[in-house]
């Protein structure tokens, strides 16, 4: 399976659409990464631990009211559009150039989840549950700690990128963004 690098230098190629399938609560993701979410749920769960969706698929439409919403209050907060857009930018993809777009990721969260301060959620037993066994599942964390400067996103616990097996078993292991794992291999 090709795996897409979706980032702030790659937008989803146009045409892209994704095969929707249900995962659970209203909420879609592409067909196989639908598939292994429920995987995933199910097992965290059968481990007792609670693991929720808040954020799968989204559509353009909707990429695009989330970022011009967070632009919108940054300039509300007193920052020039350029400050806003890159601030807004740090944690939100333009539409069409995030992974969500694409049905490719998920935002979970758990119990103790902290609506101030979502990065917190790397204090919980449901991020430590994920680092242990996303990777089983075909799902990376995206966007890890020190990796900003080559993901272009602040670091975000949330946020798990369905990439298959065994690519995330190897990602994980190493200790790779997706970013650099690509550039390992000119044919995945
Ligand atoms: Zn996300």
């Amino acid at each position: 399976m090709k795996i897409m690098l979706i980032d702030k230098d790659n937008p989803i190629p146009a045409g892209y659409k994704p095969l929707l399938e249900k995962i659970e609560n209203g909420y879609y993701m592409e067909k196989r990464a639908a598939h292994c979410l429920r995987a995933l749920l199910a097992a965290a769960r059968k481990d007792g631990i609670i693991i929720e969706i808040f954020s799968s698929y989204r559509t353009y439409d909707y990429q695009k009211q989330l970022f011009d919403g967070g632009i919108q209050s940054n300039l509300d907060k007193g920052l020039s559009y350029e400050e806003a857009y890159d601030k807004t930018a740090n944690s939100t993809a333009p539409p069409g150039k995030s992974e969500h777009n694409a049905g490719l990721a998920a935002d979970l969260k758990g119990e103790d989840w902290d609506n101030d301060n979502w990065q917190k959620f790397e204090d919980t037993k449901a991020f430590k549950w994920l680092t242990e066994n996303a990777h089983r599942f075909g799902f990376i964390l995206r966007y890890p700690k020190e990796k900003s400067h080559i993901t272009k996103y602040i670091y975000e616990p949330w946020h798990y990128r369905y990439v298959g097996c065994p690519h995330a078993e190897i990602m994980t292991r190493k200790g790779l963004t997706l970013e650099e794992y690509l550039k390992l291999c000119n044919c995945i």
